[in-house]
């Protein structure tokens, strides 16, 4: 096929390259010899590049395949398909059509790499408006690999069809835009999530806070501002005002306006949102500012956008989310976000943005909030913008729910502070060995309700122990089967530790593989206080923290989250508002690891627990002979009657 692209600047150059690469053979024209030749020099680098790399052979032959022109017309008359990107000014663009429609041969199509300029508008200065199209691409083409295709009022379905093969043909992927609507599908989200940061900004943010909170818990790649800086402040700055030109709702931040005014453009001022000391410095963001915004806050408009986009037969979900992925380089589609956070969370925060700021463009669309009241909150009740896997069952006051690829298992009894009885104790176990035996299962989380996560052993139930066998039998039969399922568990475990996790609350989580607590988390192994031990942390504890342990277990000493991460307990600390949604990210990063990788690595880890047991079955056996002790009693009434026992100074 011989493919003409009209204009060799940023994106023609790529776009001849990418047609060359698949074996077309290309013409480039452009007004200019010197950016022609420019842009073959920048050709010729690229493919010398691929093929020094391996990754293609015969880069002379590739080269060859392009030539160049300055005569749009003769050029027209040889081509069989048409990629239009010359400069984003729409009388040019008329006359480069005109020119086109004249020359070419009837069945042509035409397509355009517009960003901002209606389809329609351009096709109308030619008489083939049914095979005039936007085939829109991202710079640079040849690193994304997906294309927007954009039907405007006149394009046929045979038009779009013979575009689609077209680019599968150049080794592109497509999203479908069904209207040719300001921005298309991409830019429409981007811009709303890129509105939302710089409005983060004003209100006091820092660029640090709210990229650290996109790279490191969304897990994109690169943060928005540095995004923003790289591909130039000026240019997003250009798009914004086209589109809402064109009618895109949308109130451009005064930061925005003053940045462009001021010649903060970005990395090629040396100064944008960041400052750079060359061109390809990155930013320095720290991990420790992740948790200063959640990144649902900042995609919540994007969310709202797509809603929009689907409501109104534009774009489906499933294109919207291969836009996000392929396209803006998110590690899942934008809907499978919201669906993991869940619409309510999402309606909520725009809501509350509506509020704050009298913005209609908060206001959020009729989808979600449809969605919202017909409980399609996402995977936490199975149907969001897709249906998910989903079951809910109560064990005891366990209550159990699979939420697709994950079990999120939650200790119900806040009035007692989720206390250890014999039915939470056998809850806890059910639970885990459901999520265990659930193929689709690959992680278990766990937490409390209310504001303790486990305040350990119910008290209650240990002091109405009327002799040596009715502890003995409790330890043996309703709690021993927890720690075991979880010494040999073979899938990760996520806790979430939402307040107190005291005595066996706190030793649970020796067994759980990323501890995440909230600020005002506090952790204790009492026990001694009242006449008994901590088992598990005194022995197995005692293993994988050191003789630190001993402090805490033989004084009782309340811990708060940051002396449990110093002690190795707590991996992350995150606000309490976090919380819940740190444990969702936590989920998506453990499962980008292999599942058998997980597994194997769960089973050597859990081969090094097994070198203790005999020591945790000794404290437990300490355990069993202090029953019986008059400390003990004395431990149990004076934890009822709530004094101080009466061994103190013995
Ligand atoms: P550019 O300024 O780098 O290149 C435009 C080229 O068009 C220049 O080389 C210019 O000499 C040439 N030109 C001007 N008038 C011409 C004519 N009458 N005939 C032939 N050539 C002519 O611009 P660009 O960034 O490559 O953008 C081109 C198009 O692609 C625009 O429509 C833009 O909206 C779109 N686009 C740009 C990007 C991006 O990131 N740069 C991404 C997607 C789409």
């Amino acid at each position: 096929m011989r493919v003409l692209v009209v204009g060799a600047g940023t994106m023609g150059h790529g776009i001849a390259e990418v047609c060359a690469l698949a074996g077309n053979e290309v013409i480039l024209s452009d007004i200019s010899e010197e950016v022609l030749k420019n842009a073959m020099n920048r050709i010729t680098w690229s493919v010398k590049k691929l093929e020094e790399k391996g990754r293609i052979k015969g880069a002379d032959e590739v080269v060859r395949r392009v030539r160049t022109t300055t005569d749009l017309a003769s050029a027209a008359k040889e081509a069989d398909y048409v990629i239009e990107a010359v400069v984003e000014k729409t009388e040019v663009k008329h006359e480069v059509f005109k020119v086109l429609d004249e020359n070419c041969r009837d069945d042509v199509i035409l397509s355009t790499n517009t960003s901002t300029i209606p389809i329609t508008d351009i096709a109308s200065v030619t008489k083939r408006q049914d095979k005039v199209v936007g085939l829109h691409f991202f710079n640079p083409p040849t690193l994304i690999k997906l294309v927007e295709i954009i039907r405007g009022e006149k394009t046929s379905d045979e038009t779009v069809k013979k575009t689609i093969e077209f680019a599968k043909s150049i080794g592109m992927d497509y999203v479908l835009v069904e209207k040719d609507v300001p921005g298309f599908l991409i830019n429409r989200i981007n811009i709303r999530v890129f509105i939302e940061a710089i409005r983060l900004l004003e209100e006091g943010f820092k660029p640090e806070q709210i990229d650290a909170a996109i790279r490191y818990r969304a897990g994109l790649p690169m943060g928005i501002f540095e995004v923003v800086d790289f591909s130039g402040v000026d240019t997003v700055y250009n798009v914004l005002h086209e589109v809402k030109k064109r009618g895109f709702e949308v109130e451009v931040p005064d930061l925005l306006e003053n940045m462009v005014s001021e010649g903060r453009l970005g990395m090629k001022t040396g100064k944008g949102f960041y400052e750079y000391s060359g061109f390809y410095a990155r930013a320095k963001i720290s991990k420790d500012l992740a948790y200063s915004v959640n990144p649902i806050q900042i995609l919540s408009p994007g969310v709202n956008e797509a809603a929009w986009l689907i409501r109104n037969g534009i774009a489906s979900r499933e294109d919207i989310d291969k836009a996000t992925v392929k396209g803006m380089g998110y590690p899942k589609g934008i809907l499978d976000f919201a669906d993991s956070y869940g619409i309510d969370k999402i309606v909520t925060i725009l809501e509350t943005r509506k509020g704050k700021t009298g913005l209609r463009e908060y206001e959020p669309d009729p989808l979600l909030k449809e969605m919202k009241d017909a409980g399609k909150l996402g995977k936490k009740t199975g149907e969001g913008f897709y249906n998910w896997k989903y079951e809910q069952i109560d064990f005891g006051p366990v209550r159990y729910e699979k939420r697709h690829n994950y079990a999120m298992i939650t200790m119900r009894r806040p009035e007692k502070l989720n206390a250890l009885n014999e039915e939470m104790w056998k809850g806890l176990t059910e639970a885990f060995r459901r999520a265990r035996m659930d193929d689709d299962v690959r992680v278990a989380v766990i937490t409390g309700e209310g504001r303790a996560f486990c305040a350990g052993d119910d008290i209650a139930v240990m002091g109405s122990w009327k002799s040596f066998r009715d502890g003995v039998e409790f330890f043996e039969k309703i709690a021993m089967p927890l720690v075991e399922e979880l010494a040999s568990y073979d899938k990760p475990i996520i806790s979430l530790v939402n307040g107190n996790a005291f005595g066996g609350g706190m030793e649970l989580n020796m067994f759980f593989d990323i501890v995440i607590a909230s600020e005002d988390a506090s952790f204790a192994i009492p026990e001694g206080l009242i006449g008994a031990i901590p088992p598990l942390a005194a022995s197995f504890g005692y293993a994988i923290f050191g003789r630190k342990i001993a402090h805490y277990a033989l004084t009782g000493d309340i811990m708060d989250s940051k002396e449990a991460k110093e002690l190795g307990l707590v991996d992350v600390i995150v606000p309490k508002q976090c919380l819940e949604d740190a444990g969702i990210e936590y989920v998506d990063k453990v499962c980008r690891v292999a599942p058998l990788s997980t597994k194997a690595i769960k089973r050597s880890m859990n081969a090094v627990r097994q070198l203790y047991r005999n020591a945790i079955e000794l404290a437990g056996k300490e355990i069993e002979l202090l029953i019986p002790t008059e400390d003990f009693a004395e431990g149990m009434r004076a934890f009822v009657q709530k004094r101080r026992p009466e061994w103190r100074g013995k």
